[in-house]
């Protein structure tokens, strides 16, 4: 576009000229379409991976093994029910076996237990899962650490939280952060000597992403509530995660051209009536950056595919050794 107004530094321009030029050329800059971002949804990176888990669980039945997850809800929080249907509808989808079992909040801690490790034992079940947060009659540190690290499909307890901050293969990551690094490689983001920010340091999403991002050998920072500077932190990175919980936290004057930005939030919009929305500011920071994960409509999408991925693998783990002794 600018080669229609290279003509504004000929010499033999009159002022009266130059000033039409002049004109046409700001008329022109404010008409143009501020640049779009590519939209990183997470639907197709779904698909491929529910397509996958399809094929692995159909070369499982010819073993005469089907993945069973089992999953367990204390209570009736309607966000656990929300995501309990979603695992059911993507088990099924998928051949998984999926076992619910409501328990009542009142339920003793020695009786969770008890359940618990009958599910530990079982053969037949390959991944064990419970919502979070537990009420605060349990001890949910210690119900976790019962979940064995070869059935917990979600990294709940803390030997699969080790496993991972140790980098020893095998470990089931957490859903979340694993839909993230299955975001960025699909959509062929490089992560190698890249500038990588992830704003939030929580167990389930902020920690254990920072590993993932760390072992593919990104250079990470992790921010959170205390840290200052944000808006220089976001703008100096190669990609930016946000998991922090916070309608619109990131502005789009915190980042810039070339950025990659994955929106793991998902919070009620104040401002839309509480349509859910992400951490990211959308319609800014799109005409911003290079890459932008929509939310809803990201890494949401991906997490539950996820879950089965690592149900079926627990599966194929168990049938390879049952197949060698
Ligand atoms: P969380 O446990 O509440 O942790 C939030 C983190 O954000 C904390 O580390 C906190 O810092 C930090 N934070 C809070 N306010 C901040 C601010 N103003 N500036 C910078 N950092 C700030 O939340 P979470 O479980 O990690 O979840 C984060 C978001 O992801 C939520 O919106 C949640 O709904 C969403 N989520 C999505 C999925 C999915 O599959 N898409 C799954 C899980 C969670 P401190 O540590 O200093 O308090």
């Amino acid at each position: 576009m600018l080669d229609k107004f290279a003509n504004l530094n000929d010499e033999n321009l009159n002022p009266m000229d130059e000033a039409l030029l002049e004109e046409q050329l700001m008329n022109s800059l404010l008409e143009e379409e501020p640049p779009q971002a590519k939209l990183l949804h997470g639907k197709p990176v779904a698909e491929a991976i529910m397509s996958d888990n399809l094929s692995r669980t159909i070369r499982l039945s010819s073993r005469k093994c089907q993945p069973t997850l089992a999953v367990f809800r204390v209570g009736e929080r309607p966000d656990d029910i929300y995501y309990e249907n979603s695992i059911k509808r993507h088990c099924e989808q998928v051949g998984v076996r999926c076992q619910t079992m409501t328990l009542p909040t009142n339920i003793r801690e020695d009786e969770f237990a008890a359940i618990l490790t009958q599910a530990v034992q079982d053969h037949t079940i390959h991944g064990i899962f419970f919502f979070s947060p537990l009420p605060p009659n349990l001890d949910e540190a210690r119900l976790r650490s019962l979940i064995p690290p070869a059935k917990d499909v979600d990294c709940l307890s803390d030997a699969s939280q080790a496993a991972l901050y140790l980098g020893q293969p095998g470990a089931f990551a957490p859903c979340t952060p694993a839909a993230v690094m299955e975001m960025l490689r699909f959509y062929q983001i490089p992560l190698e000597g890249k500038q990588a920010v992830v704003l939030g340091r929580s167990l389930v999403v902020g920690k254990p992403l920072s590993q993932l991002l760390l072992a593919a050998n990104a250079t990470v920072t992790v921010a959170h509530s205390k840290s200052e500077n944000l808006s220089q932190v976001c703008w100096q990175a190669d990609i930016v995660v946000a998991a922090v919980g916070k309608a619109h936290l990131v502005q789009g004057s915190w980042l810039r051209p070339g950025q990659t930005v994955i929106d793991v939030g998902m919070n009620p919009d104040p401002a839309h009536g509480g349509k859910m929305c992400g951490d990211v500011d959308f319609e800014a920071a799109q005409t911003m950056v290079q890459a932008i994960t929509p939310a809803p409509g990201g890494v949401g999408l991906v997490t539950t595919a996820i879950l089965c991925r690592q149900v079926i693998e627990a599966a194929e783990r168990q049938a390879a050794r049952n197949g060698r002794s």
